[in-house]
């Protein structure tokens, strides 16, 4: 990505960037990138966020399959 000049873009800097999907989210969706989701199908996406996509080929999980 070119490093161009954002700063007529608007709110793009402000926005937090989420650890697990690596997308910057607005306080409208922050639940979905903040909140732990309690799955219980899988030990390794347990507690994520919604966001998250679980990677394990075992997952059972709808939340985190994407
Ligand atoms: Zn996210
Ligand atoms: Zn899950
Ligand atoms: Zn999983």
């Amino acid at each position: 990505m070119a490093d161009i000049d954002v700063r007529d873009r608007g709110d793009d800097s402000a926005r937090p960037m989420c650890y697990q999907c690596l997308q910057p989210y607005t306080a409208v969706d922050a639940d979905r990138h903040t909140e732990p989701v309690n799955c219980d199908d899988c030990p390794r996406c347990k507690l994520m966020p919604a966001c998250y996509t679980c990677r394990n080929m075992y997952c059972a999980c709808e939340v985190h399959q994407g």
